[in-house]
């Protein structure tokens, strides 16, 4: 049996969703998750990963895992704080300190999660956070949770910044302010502004905080947005995930060690959700070794992202401001950015549509993600497939 209101409030709102063309299906992939993917058994070039480097699928991360379930076993056992800490887990985060160049760092089990975790271990109802309007999902929830004053800011203004950043602090209202960002913002490939909301912050003691979920292995020759502008030793929170270029899964916070120490007693994804597996933190280890040994990848997928560009650029399309080998395809309507992002899988590309609410209404995109695993020969098998639909749908 089950509740009347709850089966009326999901048949109203999903007929809603799918009405609006805002009901996104789920493909399930038949196999690795490549440059190549299969879906319902058809081919398709997959430009729609986070898989920026192509380790997800890496022979050498995949002996890295392999190696640390024959000596671990398959699950951590328990939360960091009981006995899940594993001597591999205290090597991963030692190994994350030295690619972020800071003292110490923690792992948590998701990106999302370190998001929710780190704000809330530090700001609370007392405080407040100035956000950018673009910022990712999990940092308003984290932001949410923390129960302090969310302030927007302009997406990457720094004169409104530093407007809200004079207002709040002179206030007196707040015990804290933090100014919180993505180093890169994923819909659109730009990047945060960092050496000038650093001397903002300078100027009105705030509290820094960067996810740099999609410019960890892609700036700063791998290290980051934050190693790109060459301010590591500025930066409070340097926050990324290891589910993107690392190519596994988990986030981490990286900082001075009291910031760590303090995570470590009280951000609670990290004392009451279980540790990492072995295997993905064997992964990961390798990952961030290789990435400190070589800009081999990176150079790779700069290379791709540069060739793919251009390509789209030359053929018609809107593809913004992007300043990283995320590239956006901007279409507008939604129905329509829908529709384009069907016939580019019937052509044999596997670009998804993004559109509201992850983006404005009216701003609807096909996005693609290059990865270093891609060839030549597979981006141009693409850009062939955008220019057809493109020039079909009247948009090119
Ligand atoms: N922060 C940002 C900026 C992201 O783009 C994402 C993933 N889309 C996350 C956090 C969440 O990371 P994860 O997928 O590792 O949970």
């Amino acid at each position: 049996m089950s509740s009347k209101t709850l089966v009326q409030f999901l048949t109203k709102n999903l007929n809603e969703l799918r009405n609006q063309g805002l009901y996104n299906e789920i493909d399930p992939v038949q196999g690795p998750n490549g440059p190549i993917i299969q879906i319902d058994g058809k081919r398709l070039i997959n430009l729609s990963s986070n898989n920026y480097l192509g380790l997800a699928t890496d022979e050498r991360m995949k002996q890295a895992a392999i190696m640390a379930i024959e000596k671990y076993g398959v699950g951590a056992g328990a939360v960091r704080t009981i006995n899940g800490t594993l001597d591999i887990h205290v090597q991963l985060e030692e190994k994350l300190a030295e690619f972020k160049g800071t003292e110490a760092a923690i792992a948590y089990q998701s990106g999302f999660n370190c998001n929710m975790a780190a704000i809330s271990a530090v700001m609370d109802q007392h405080d407040a956070i100035l956000s950018d309007e673009l910022n990712h999902a999990s940092i308003i929830d984290g932001c949410r949770l923390s129960k302090a004053k969310i302030i927007r800011y302009n997406h990457s203004d720094m004169d409104d910044l530093r407007m809200k950043a004079k207002e709040a602090t002179e206030s007196g209202q707040y015990n804290k302010v933090m100014v919180i960002t993505d180093g890169v913002f994923s819909m659109d490939g730009d990047i945060a502004k960092l050496p000038e909301i650093i001397e903002i912050a300078e100027q009105y003691d705030l509290i820094t905080y960067v996810d740099d979920a999609h410019g960890s292995g892609v700036l700063g020759k791998g290290a980051g947005t934050v190693k790109h502008f060459g301010l590591s030793d500025k930066i409070d929170f340097q926050i990324g995930t290891l589910s993107k270029a690392i190519g596994v899964v988990g986030g981490y916070v990286a900082g001075r060690k009291k910031l760590i120490d303090w995570l470590k007693v009280r951000s609670r994804p990290f004392l009451f959700s279980t540790a990492l597996t072995p295997g993905d933190t064997g992964a990961i280890i390798c990952a961030l070794q290789l990435l400190m040994e070589s800009t081999e990848l990176h150079d790779q997928l700069w290379k791709n992202g540069d060739y793919l560009k251009r390509g789209l650029k030359k053929l018609g399309f809107d593809i913004g401001n992007s300043e990283t080998p995320i590239t956006p395809c901007i279409i507008g309507e939604e129905k329509k950015t829908q529709l384009f992002s069907k016939r580019l899988y019937e052509e044999g590309v596997y670009a998804k549509s993004i559109v509201f609410p992850t983006v404005p209404a009216g701003k609807g995109r096909v996005r693609n993600m290059p990865t270093a695993a891609h060839t030549k020969e597979m981006l141009d098998e693409a850009l062939a497939a955008y220019g057809k639909v493109g020039k079909e749908m009247g948009i090119i």
